[in-house]
Formats: C-alpha cells, structure tokens, sequence
C-alpha cells in the first residue's frame, strides 16, 4: 500500500490525473505537516501549475519524510524539486528530508535542480543561498508557470544545470544565487484570478474547507508584519472573479469555504460574497476580523454565515503599543462584536516581546483578555500567543529580539493572570528552539552554511551562539 493512502482517500481533487510512469517526476515540498501544507494556498497554488504540464508527475512531500505521498518514491529520484517555505524553522525538516534521502544539501553538488519559494524564502532569501539553485522571490502564478515551462521544455538530467539556470533568472523575481550576489526584485502577481484550493482534504487544518484568497497583501502597515512587506501593492479580488473561481466547485459541491486576507473587513464586496454563502448554505470562515471596520450590516451578514470560529487579532492590551502598532482593536470591540456572532469558538491572537514593551503592557494584555473571558462566559477563548521575531524589511526588523529569560517570565505573567478563567485556553506558541527563526529571517548566508553542517539544533543553535546571536 502506498504510504500516503490514509491521506490520499481522505481528499477531493479537481486536478487532472498525471499519473503517467513515464512522466518526469516532480517533487513539490512542504516541509511541515499535511495539514499545515494542504491549508497553505501558496503551497496548493504550485502543485497546481505543476499539473498544466502533460510532461510531469507532481508528487507531495510532508514534514522531514523522503517518500512522496503519492508513491513512496525517495525524493532522489525526482531530478526537480520545488519547495515552498511559509515558516522559517521548517528549513530544518527540509535539510532533514534531503539528508534522509541521501540527496545532496549543497547547490553545487547536486544534480537535482532544486527551486525555493514560500513567504520564509521571499522574507530572506540569503539564508537559503547555499542550498537552492534558484529562489523565488515574490509572489504570482504567473511567473510560476513560465519557471516550470522552461523545465518541462528543458529537462534536467537531459540539459545540464548550468544551461537551465541562466534561463530561469530571466523570470521577475528568480534569483540564482551562485550567478549573481544581487537579488531581484521582488515578483509582483497582477493576476486576476483569486487562488483556490484544488484539493480538499479531511486532514487539512481546515477541514474540507474551500480555500479562496480574497486579497491579495494588506492595507495596513503594523511594523512587526512582512505581509504588506513581501505582497503589496494591496489589492481585493472582485466577487464576480471569486464566484467563478469557485465554479469549480459549484459542480463537485462544498459545505465550507475560508475567506483568506490580510483585512478581510474592508472588502468592499464582503456584503455581497456573505450573502451569495448564506444562499448556499456555505459556512464561512475568516481570517482574523479587524473589529475597528466592522459594521453593523456585515455583524450581522456574519451571524448567519460563521458558526464555529471568529478570529481577532488584538496582538497587544496595552494602549500605548496598540498606538505604536496602529490597531485600535478594544476588548469593547471584540465583545461586542462577537456578541452579535454566533460563534461557539473567539480565537484571539497576541504577541509578547514587542520592542519598547514592559511588564505593566504585558499585564494589560493578561487583563484584557481576562475581560473578554469574562464577557463572553458562554464562549471557548482561545488565546494564542506569539513572541515577536524580527523579519528582514519590516519597520522593526533591525530590533533584537527579547531574551529567553525574559520571554519565559513574560508569559509566566499572562498565565498567571488567567489563571481560573475556565473558558480561556492560553495557548502559547514559545520553546528555546523557535529562537532560530531570528537568525533565518533577518541572517545572511552564513546561518544557513550552519544548517547545512548539521540537523542536531542544540548544535544550530550553539553555533548560531558563537557567531553572536542571542539564541
Ligand atoms: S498584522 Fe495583519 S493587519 Fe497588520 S500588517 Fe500584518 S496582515 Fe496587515
């Protein structure tokens, strides 16, 4: 039995069949679960270009694991290999995967043609150099599809790597890192067409939910973020281009869909898109809500639509780091927002270490969502709590990032405030080890040379140490 069955006859896809044996076979990478990997739209959005091309065999590949989803191929036998990396420490799985695999972790000594892509690899590409051929930077099927042209038309092993290459840095945003110091800029999508989920899959972390990317990038400009950073210029995607990109769907029939967006409130179609779910019975699910741009009239188009979670991103109780970040997100905003909705689940998203941040801000956050428990006594709070990385290009990207010790004790204090608030999970997301996502995201290329000296992270890590990071 092949070793992703389980997962395999747990999937809805609209993509066609490229099972060919004689195809060549083409490996796209997420170096974290299945779960995580079939909810990325980013990750989905490649396998599905792959699929355009009668010459491939897109096979999946999860975690640290070498074997594909699809056949248990080992990943040495796919001559391209794609990958998308969303967050910065599943590098580590990825340098497992290879080594696993016995597939060289080193460009030059490779013979696969491996491609980097991913919000991880676009934030900072320099730590990835010494390990991909070509990065991606950016974002846009577009550019995606003209990349995996040239390899279809090209293939690897047939045509050497060297002559390959130089072709793929003609695409916007395709950096060869052993041709060319210099990064490009940026590739900007200017598609139309909002991205869909192809597949649906029981084993997502949505389950069985549509995925559809309402917006593209973010309106906003909270310092901390690199959304707007890596996907501006902002833009909304009509209703009429989300509808149809739906139709697909429409046929094979959906009971879920997952509106994703940076700033999903201000769609100036939201109304419209809410109404056309509620018609179909579709519950909705959203990213997270800024309460400071919801009206009365979408309160209540939501209360019809989203009956299990509503997700706000408050990221701090204190007023003066509320002013600094620019969001005006009050516990009152939230209560009364999710007074009108009937959600089961308030999902509240906060961050501890933020730069300039004391102990009496971090207080105000413990008290603030103690408010809100208090509140919404009927209601599960799910407080997730995040610490503060720096991301290369942000406005607080050249801030350190607040030490262990500090860290420890800081989230020490929120529990302890909410300690007894029954309905209230703390959920935080913290251990010694995602300190290396610093190093990832704002390094150059020689925190990645240490990834690929060793997988052991006591050893990453005290590496890292000895070149100066507060690891
Ligand atoms: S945190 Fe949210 S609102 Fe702020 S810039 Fe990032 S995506 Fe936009």
């Amino acid at each position: 039995m092949v070793r992703g069955q389980k997962y395999l006859s747990a999937e809805i896809s609209l993509l066609p069949d490229r099972t060919k044996k004689w195809s060549v076979r083409t490996a796209h990478i997420f170096p974290n679960t299945y779960a995580a990997g079939m909810s990325n739209l980013g990750y989905l959005a490649v396998f599905e270009v792959m699929h355009q091309f009668w010459q491939f065999f897109p096979q999946r590949f999860f975690g640290a694991e070498p074997f594909s989803l699809e056949t248990g191929e080992n990943l040495a036998q796919f001559p391209i290999i794609s990958v998308s990396l969303s967050f910065e420490p599943d590098f580590l799985n990825l340098v497992r995967m290879f080594r696993r695999a016995g597939v060289p972790l080193r460009a030059e000594k490779r013979q696969q043609l491996v491609i980097l892509g991913g919000a991880g690899a676009t934030i900072n590409p320099y730590s990835y150099s010494p390990f991909a051929d070509a990065i991606f930077i950016g974002e846009g099927t577009e550019y995606i599809e003209k990349i995996f042209a040239i390899l279809a038309e090209n293939p690897v092993g047939r045509v050497p790597k060297a002559e390959i290459l130089p072709e793929l840095a003609k695409i916007p945003g395709v950096w060869v890192p052993a041709a060319d110091s210099q990064l490009p800029p940026r590739a900007i999508s200017k598609s139309e067409i909002p991205p869909v989920a192809k597949i649906l899959s029981s084993f997502a972390s949505f389950p069985n939910m549509v995925l559809v990317q309402i917006q593209r990038g973010c309106l906003f400009a909270c310092p901390f973020c690199a959304t707007p950073v890596i996907y501006n210029p902002f833009k909304n995607f009509s209703a009429e281009s989300i509808i149809s990109a739906l139709a697909p769907w429409e046929t094979a029939g959906y009971s879920r869909v997952g509106l994703v967006g940076s700033a999903i409130a201000d769609h100036p179609e939201l109304g419209e898109l809410l109404d056309y779910f509620a018609a179909r019975d579709v519950e909705v699910f959203t990213s997270s809500l800024r309460v400071d741009r919801l009206t009365d009239e979408l309160l209540k188009k939501l209360a019809h639509t989203t009956r299990h979670t509503v997700t706000f991103a408050p990221e701090t109780g204190s007023p003066h780091l509320k002013r600094q970040i620019r969001k005006d997100i009050s516990a009152e905003g939230i209560i009364s927002a999710s007074a009108k909705i009937p959600a089961r689940e308030i999902k509240l998203y906060y961050i501890v270490g933020l730069p300039g941040e004391t102990e009496e801000d971090v207080r105000l956050t413990g008290e603030e969502i103690k408010t809100i428990s208090r509140a919404l006594g009927d209601r599960k709070i799910v407080a997730s709590v995040n610490l503060f990385i720096p991301k290369r290009g942000t406005r607080w990207g050249d801030f350190p990032m607040m030490s262990h010790q500090e860290l420890v004790r800081r989230f020490g204090i929120l529990k302890k405030i909410l300690r007894g608030q029954k309905n209230v999970i703390i959920d935080v997301n913290y251990k010694r080890r995602t300190r290396i996502q610093w190093a990832l995201s704002v390094g150059g290329r020689e925190v990645g040379e240490v990834f690929l000296e060793t997988d052991n992270v006591s050893e990453i890590m005290s590496k890292l140490q000895k070149m100066g990071w507060d690891i």
